[in-house]
């Protein structure tokens, strides 16, 4: 057989699990160019000393409850760097006090009025008691916004206070931003199979209380892995961005050199797959033109160990607080980090921030300043960083709207033979999900 040729545009953990996936199909004679400009690889994913210690300043954890990174670290020989969360849980910072995450509940919507008491007030707690009562009508397979379903039903309180910050700390978003689909795909389901009332869809979809921890994070940060995904994909970086993809395959980067290959895998966020799919996919290209993405900040700081942070992991704010934050991470406390220091770090920018408001737009001294006033107005302490920095991520948050899953299955379906694509605005913006997309991806050109 003669030895096989691939490209990977794009080397963020999509990217770079791709070219792994494709080293391991394709095996040691095929050559595998991975595409990217940037000065390191990784993309979101990047881990930095912060107070001398390494903590990942974009993504920082992963959902235990999917199993692509669990079984990736297997597969690598890394299991034994897989941290767990302390138990420590998020509060919510609504109304200006900090209150419990409300338990059982699917993304922040109830299964039952019990656990919102305290969050919302009596008149949206009586209407959660009394929502079995009411007419409730479900299109099978329809996919409302998730604010619109849930105001509904239960009121503006209970998605400003309990399912916004939620959808906030992943996508960016919002409960207006976000279908419910993507959001709480088993409420869907249940709704699907025929649950009488969204109270009812909720208990249905409720994950099975294992009380094990939620999420995992990696010992030495998603670095480890993604060191170990370049060094066994054996793949040639080439350091330019991929500016025309011609058929058969022909790839053209930024210094003006080509490149052919067998297949190419566009492992790069929507609005730049549109620039080179354009003329070449058009199905693709005007379903992935449809994807808007929120822009994000991440100030991580160090502080004194002894600084008196409350028990807990963090928090979440729910929406129309006057914070700029829109989460704070506790990560010492999240999962038990030792040392002279505490880690933690506050993320900023919603889908449509005011331009006053913008993550994107304040400066590196104003997100510095933002966060310092954040946790003193959250915490009640004056917080002394004995280091600080500042990370930003434009457009790296894929909106997943109502219908999502239609137009993802357009994205795929517009490809011609030999060119495939992975990314976070397809099945999942969390890492489980690319590392599933980008085998998807993989299995499609492959031999
Ligand atoms: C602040 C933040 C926090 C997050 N936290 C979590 C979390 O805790 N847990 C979780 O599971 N997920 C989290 N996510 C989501 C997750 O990190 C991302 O969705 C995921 O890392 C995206 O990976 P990717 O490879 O698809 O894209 P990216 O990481 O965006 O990588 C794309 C790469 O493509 C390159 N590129 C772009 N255009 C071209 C071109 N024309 N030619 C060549 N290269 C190009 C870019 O330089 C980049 O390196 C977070 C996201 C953000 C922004």
């Amino acid at each position: 057989m003669t030895s096989r040729s691939y490209c990977v545009v794009g080397g963020g953990i999509s990217g770079l699990t791709a070219a792994y996936r494709l080293r391991v199909a394709a095996g040691d004679d095929a050559t595998i160019a991975l595409f990217d400009p940037g000065d390191r690889l990784g993309g979101v994913l990047r881990t930095e000393r912060v107070g001398g210690r390494l903590t990942d300043v974009g993504a920082e954890a992963f959902v235990l409850r999917r199993p692509e990174v669990p079984a990736l670290l297997a597969e690598l020989g890394l299991s034994g760097r897989q941290l767990g969360t302390t138990g420590a849980r998020p509060l919510i910072y609504s109304q200006r006090e900090l209150h419990p995450l409300p338990s059982d509940t699917v993304v922040g919507i109830p299964s039952s009025s019990t656990s919102m008491a305290g969050l919302v007030d009596d008149a949206t707690l009586a209407r959660i008691d009394a929502e079995p009562g009411r007419p409730f009508s479900w299109q099978p397979g329809s996919d409302p916004a998730v604010a619109d379903l849930v105001a509904d039903r239960f009121g503006e309180q209970v998605v400003a206070r309990s399912v916004d910050p939620l959808l906030s700390g992943v996508y960016a978003g919002s409960a207006a931003t976000i279908g419910l689909r993507a959001a709480a795909p088993t409420v869907a389901a249940a709704l699907d199979r025929g649950a009488a009332c969204l109270t009812d869809a909720v208990r249905q979809g409720l994950p099975p209380s294992t009380g094990a921890p939620v999420f995992g994070a990696l010992d030495g940060g998603y670095q480890v892995l993604l060191d170990e995904l370049v060094r066994r994909s054996r793949l040639e970086w080439v350091r330019a961005a991929v500016t025309k993809v011609e058929p058969g395959w022909l790839v053209h980067d930024a210094t003006g050199a080509r490149r052919h290959a067998d297949a190419v895998i566009l492992a790069i966020p929507a609005p730049r797959v549109t620039r080179l799919v354009d003329g070449l996919a058009p199905r693709t290209f005007a379903a992935a033109s449809r994807v808007v993405s929120a822009s994000s900040a991440v100030v991580a700081l160090a502080v004194p160990r002894e600084t008196p942070f409350p028990e807990c992991s963090g928090v979440l704010v729910a929406s129309g607080e006057s914070l700029h934050a829109k989460a704070i991470t506790l990560s010492s406390r999240k999962w038990g980090m030792r040392g002279d220091t505490q880690l933690l770090r506050l993320s900023f920018g919603r889908f449509g921030d005011a331009p006053e408001n913008s993550a994107v737009r304040a400066s590196d001294d104003e997100l510095r300043a933002w966060a310092v006033d954040d946790l003193a107005t959250v915490f009640g302490v004056a917080v002394e960083p004995v280091d600080i920095r500042v990370q930003r991520w434009i457009e790296a948050m894929p909106q997943y709207g109502p219908g999502h899953a239609d137009l993802v299955a357009e994205v795929r379906a517009g490809l011609p033979p030999g060119l495939a694509v992975a990314g976070s605005y397809l099945d999942g913006i969390g890492v489980p999900a690319c590392i599933g997309a980008a085998g998807r991806a993989v299995a499609t050109v492959a031999p």
